[in-house]
Parts: structure tokens; sequence; C-alpha cells
């Protein structure tokens, strides 16, 4: 959730700005120090999809079934 987040906060260039202007999405709330980490899962202050869970235990990286990975509770 977080990833995607990120991704819809990218501006649209080129042909697709042609479309109109709008406004650029945002994550709520600021990136932590990297001193001062939250527990659990880095980005629960800041994602939209945070459970209990996200808040208690840093989520382990998990290889997908195509591939690469992921470190996300409630990844797709
Ligand atoms: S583990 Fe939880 S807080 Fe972290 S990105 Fe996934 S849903 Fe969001």
């Amino acid at each position: 959730p977080y990833t995607k987040g990120l991704v819809a906060s990218l501006p649209l260039l080129g042909a697709r700005a042609r479309h109109g202007r709008h406004k650029l999405k945002e994550i709520t709330g600021v990136v932590p120090a990297v001193t001062a980490f939250p527990d659990g899962c880095r980005f629960n202050p800041r994602c939209y999809a945070r459970t209990e869970i996200c808040v208690a235990q840093d989520p382990g990286v998990t290889p997908l079934p195509q591939d690469g990975l992921v470190r996300c509770h409630h990844h797709e």
C-alpha cells in the first residue's frame, strides 16, 4: 500500500500531462528519521492500510510467486 501511494504521487509528464492538470497526490505525514523508525513496519505511521500487526511486527521479506520480494503484512 505504501508503494502504491508513492507511485500515485508521481507527476504526469509528456503525453500523459496533456490530459489536464491534476493536483499531485501526496502521502500524509513526514518521513521518520533513520534513527527513529517506529516499531513494526517503518511506514506504518503514513500507511492507509495499517492494522495492528503493522504496528506490532516488522514485516519480513516474502518472495513473490512470479519474481521479486515484498515486505508488507498486507501485500496483494
Ligand atoms: S506492513 Fe502495514 S503499514 Fe507497512 S506497508 Fe504494509 S500495510 Fe502498510
